[in-house]
C-alpha cells in the first residue's frame, strides 16, 4: 500500500471563499478536529494577509502536535519571514510558497518573462529553506502551463531545496486523463522528483476535483490537497472526505491508504459546516444527510435481506451513529458531561459548566435533547472566546400594529448603556433588521440569510445564519434558539460584532492558488 499524505486547506483555500469568516477560536477548533481526523498537513492560513490570520496560524502551529502545520506565502521576502514568525513554534515548520507558471498568468498578472519567474521561484525557495525544514512550492495554474516549462522550473526549485512540489489545477480546467498524464510526465522527466513529495490540488469548476485528485494518485502523486465538504473559492476544492473514503472502499484498486481516521468524518464535516455556515447538500457523497437513505421499495427490500445489496459504505464507517440515550430535563451533570466526552468535546470546567447551564435552560422547554442540539450547544461554548460582546441583545418585542409587523428592540451598546429603537417592515424579520440597523450605527446590507432546524420536532432549535455587509465590509454571524426571530436578531448582532472585533479583515490580501 502506498501512503498518500492528506493536506487539508479548509482554513486557507476554504476559508477565503465568499461569505466565510472564522474567528481564531473557531479556526483552532477546526484545526484540533483535523488533527483527530488524521490529516498529515494543516494549512492554517496566510499569515502575511492580516494580523488576524497571523495570530490564528501562530496559535494553531503552537497547539497542533500530530499534524504538520503550514501557511501560505507569496514569493516575497516579507511574506516568507512573517510566515516563519507565525509557524516557528510548530513541531515541523512547513512553508507553502507559490508563483504562477502559465503564459496568461506570467504575462498579465505578473508581467514577467518565464526566465524571471524561474529566478523568483528559486530565490524564494532558497530563502524559505533558510528558516523552514519543509518547503512546498506550487506552480499556480499548472494545468494551463507549458509542461516542458514546468519541468524546467521544478528542476530548479528542487535544486534550491523544495521538499514538496504541488501541481494545482487552480482554475478547475483539467480532465482526469490529462491531469493524470501530467503527473506521469513530471514523474518521468523531472530530475530528483523521487526525493520530494508530489502533490495534487484540484478545484471543482467542472465537477472533476475528486476525480482529478484520484487520477493524480494513480499517476504518482504522494500528497493530495483539499477541504472538508469541498468548500472553497468558486465551486470549491476536492472534498477530502470523499477522497479518503474512495481510497478506503476501493483499496483493491488504488492500493493506497491515507491515514485518515474515517470514524471522525461525520463530526469533522458537521463542525466545518456549522462554523463556516456552509450547508451540506443532502445528496452530497459520504456526508450528505441522504447519503445512506434508501427510498425505493426494491432497494429497501434488498437492504433488509442483506445490506450489501445496495450499500457500499456503512454509516458506521464514517462515524454516523445515533446514540440510543436521549438526554432530557432529568439528566444530571454527570450524564451531560459523559455525553460531551463521548461526542469528542474537551472543554474546560468553566465551559462545561456554562454548557450545562445552557442545557438545563433548553431542557426546561424541550422534551428531548438530541445529539444535534448538544453539538450546537457544546460547540458554541467551545468556540466562545469569552470576549465582551460589542453589541448585545437585551430585549425583543414583536407587535402587529394595524397589521404592520413592528419590532421594539433594546440593545446594550458598546458604551454599556441600553438603547431602545422601534421599526417596522413587511415581515417580522425585516422589522427586526430595520430596527437593528438604527442601533448599530452603520450601513447594513443583507447578503444572505437563512434559518434551518437543528433537529426534528416542533420544539427544535432553529439556527439562523446571516451574511451581511456592515459599513462596506462583509461579515457573517449565527445563532441558535428555539425562537427563530431571536436567533435571527442575535445572528445579525453576531455578524456586526465579528466585523468590529476583526476590523483587519478589511485589509486582508486575497490570493487565489
Ligand atoms: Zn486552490
Amino acid at each position: 500500500m502506498a501512503k498518500i499524505d492528506i493536506f487539508d486547506t479548509t482554513l486557507r483555500d476554504g476559508e477565503q471563499s465568499a461569505g466565510i469568516n472564522l474567528n481564531t477560536q473557531e479556526k483552532l477548533e477546526i484545526a484540533r478536529q483535523l488533527e483527530k481526523f488524521g490529516v498529515s498537513i494543516i494549512e492554517a492560513g496566510f499569515p502575511a494577509s492580516s494580523p488576524g490570520d497571523f495570530n490564528a496560524v501562530q496559535q494553531i502551529a503552537n497547539t497542533v502536535k500530530n499534524s504538520v502545520v503550514t501557511g501560505l506565502a507569496r514569493s516575497i521576502k516579507s511574506d516568507i519571514e512573517t510566515s516563519w514568525e507565525a509557524l516557528r513554534g510548530g513541531v515541523q515548520p512547513h512553508l507553502h510558497t507559490f508563483i504562477a507558471t502559465s503564459p496568461i498568468h506570467m504575462q498579465y498578472k505578473l508581467n514577467k518573462t518565464p526566465e524571471q519567474v524561474i529566478e523568483i521561484a528559486v530565490e524564494s525557495v532558497k530563502l524559505a529553506r533558510k528558516y523552514f525544514p519543509l518547503v512546498q512550492w506550487s506552480a499556480e495554474d499548472a494545468t494551463r502551463s507549458d509542461k516542458d516549462f514546468l519541468v524546467r522550473i521544478i528542476n530548479e526549485v528542487i535544486k534550491a531545496g523544495a521538499t514538496t512540489i504541488n501541481i494545482p489545477d487552480t482554475v478547475g480546467y483539467a480532465t482526469p486523463i490529462e491531469y493524470g498524464a501530467l503527473f506521469r510526465y513530471l514523474s518521468e522527466n523531472v530530475t530528483g522528483i523521487e526525493k520530494v513529495k508530489l502533490s495534487a490540488h484540484c478545484h471543482d469548476d467542472l465537477g472533476l476535483a475528486v476525480s482529478n485528485t484520484l487520477a493524480a494518485i494513480e499517476n504518482g502523486a504522494t500528497q493530495v490537497e483539499g477541504t472538508i465538504n469541498g468548500i472553497g473559492e468558486r465551486a470549491g476544492n476536492a472534498a477530502l472526505e470523499e477522497v479518503a473514503v474512495a481510497l478506503h472502499i476501493r483499496s483493491d484498486y488504488y492500493q493506497a491508504e491515507s491515514g485518515i481516521v474515517l470514524k471522525e468524518t461525520k463530526r469533522t464535516s458537521q463542525l466545518v459546516s456549522k462554523l463556516t455556515g456552509v450547508v451540506i447538500q443532502p445528496n452530497k457523497a459520504v456526508v450528505g444527510k441522504n447519503a445512506f437513505a434508501h427510498e425505493s421499495g426494491i432497494h429497501q427490500d434488498g437492504m433488509l435481506k442483506n445490506p450489501e445489496t445496495y450499500e457500499i459504505i456503512t454509516p458506521e464507517l464514517i462515524g454516523d451513529v445515533a446514540t440510543e440515550l436521549v438526554l432530557g430535563k432529568h439528566s444530571g451533570r454527570h450524564a451531560f458531561f459523559s455525553r460531551a466526552v463521548q461526542m469528542g468535546f474537551q472543554l474546560s470546567d468553566e465551559k462545561l459548566n456554562a454548557a450545562f447551564t445552557a442545557f438545563k435552560k433548553l431542557a426546561d422547554r424541550k422534551k428531548e435533547i438530541s445529539d444535534e442540539d448538544l453539538f450546537v450547544l457544546l460547540t458554541d461554548q467551545q468556540v466562545s472566546s469569552g470576549e465582551v460582546e460589542v453589541y448585545e441583545l437585551e430585549e425583543l418585542v414583536i407587535n402587529y400594529e394595524n397589521n404592520v409587523p413592528t419590532a421594539s428592540i433594546t440593545v446594550k451598546m458598546p458604551t454599556g448603556e441600553s438603547t431602545t429603537a422601534k421599526g417596522n417592515g413587511s415581515g417580522a424579520v425585516e422589522a427586526i433588521f430595520n430596527t437593528l440597523e438604527k442601533l448599530v450605527n452603520g450601513e447594513v446590507r443583507i447578503l444572505d440569510y437563512r434559518v434551518s432546524s437543528v433537529s426534528k420536532g416542533r420544539d427544535a432549535l432553529g439556527e439562523a445564519v446571516i451574511n451581511l455587509s456592515y459599513n462596506g465590509a462583509t461579515s457573517s454571524g449565527r445563532n441558535a434558539s428555539q425562537d427563530v426571530l431571536k436567533a435571527s436578531a442575535r445572528a445579525y448582532i453576531n455578524a456586526v460584532n465579528r466585523q468590529l472585533m476583526n476590523a483587519h479583515f478589511k485589509e486582508r490580501v486575497a490570493v487565489i492558488q
